[in-house]
């Protein structure tokens, strides 16, 4: 089935690498007004919005912290100048700091929650005027199995993917009646960025945890993210999805 996102407007956080960038760019490919955020790398941001474009003629990409209130509120500022609306948004910017918690600074713990889940707070609150205004949405967040079955050494990424799967559900329980839904996918172990820092030890070890026997690609977490965007999910909310190769 082609999924068909014409006239509708997405916000991916986090849209100009990895799992984000592969979201943005297949969201486009179904039709869908893309605008990616990002927080730093200019060039990988240009290369997205050049992606875009020529995927479907539009792309934008806004700099800004999600952890950040004021950031979040000039980016949907500048967001609905040029689009006028906003139907989809996925909380995909995300980082890790992982250590064990006997070592851990209080700034990793800190930091990895206001980007995570503060930042999900922060774009989904922001998000919630316009799509009311569509009476339609979907929100859809990023987390992790570390959220389902914890990991050492992720107490704090782990307490932060955990946060949104709650609050996933909660928003999904205030807004069903608008319009909205609002779900989590799970990707497993996908080959992106975040990723490659892995060592062949930790590689391995992954690798005997996944019955499908590999790592996940960034355009399978996508497909996922498209079906939850579409039409056809519209009587799913306040769930999750896992695209982990059974891992979970
Ligand atoms: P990635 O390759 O490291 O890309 C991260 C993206 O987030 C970049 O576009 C980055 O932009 C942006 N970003 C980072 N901090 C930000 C901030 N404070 N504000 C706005 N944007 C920010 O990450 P990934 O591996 O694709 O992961 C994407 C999501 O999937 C994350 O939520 C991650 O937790 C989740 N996930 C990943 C895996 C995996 O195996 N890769 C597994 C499970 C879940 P700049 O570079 O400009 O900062």
């Amino acid at each position: 089935m082609a999924y068909n996102l014409n006239n509708r407007v997405a916000l991916v956080t986090g849209g100009t690498k990895g799992i984000g960038k592969a979201i943005a760019l297949t969201l486009a490919r179904a039709g869908a007004k893309v605008a990616v955020n990002y927080s730093s790398d200019e060039e990988a941001a240009r290369e997205t919005v050049e992606q875009l474009k020529a995927t479907n003629g539009f792309g934008i990409a806004l700099k800004a912290d999600v952890s950040n209130s004021e950031d979040v509120r000039k980016m949907y500022q500048t967001l609905l100048d040029e689009t006028e609306a906003l139907h989809i948004l996925v909380n995909n910017a995300g980082i890790i700091r992982d250590t064990l918690l006997m070592l851990m600074k209080d700034e990793d713990w800190r930091k990895v929650i206001d980007v995570n889940l503060t930042g999900v707070y922060n774009c989904s609150k922001a998000a919630l005027r316009p799509m009311i205004g569509e009476k339609w949405g979907r929100i859809i967040n990023i987390i992790s199995p570390s959220a389902i079955m914890g990991r050492q050494g992720q107490t704090n990424y782990a307490a932060s993917k955990g946060g949104i799967l709650s609050f996933t559900r909660s928003l999904a329980r205030e807004v069903a009646r608008l319009g909205i839904t609002v779900n989590a996918v799970s990707p497993g172990v996908i080959e992106t960025e975040l990723t490659e820092v892995l060592n062949e030890k930790v590689r391995k070890e992954f690798l005997n945890m996944i019955p499908l026997g590999r790592f996940g690609t960034p355009e399978e977490v996508a497909r996922t993210v498209l079906f939850l965007s579409s039409e056809e999910a519209g009587y799913i909310t306040g769930t999750y999805i896992s695209v982990d190769g059974g891992m979970t």
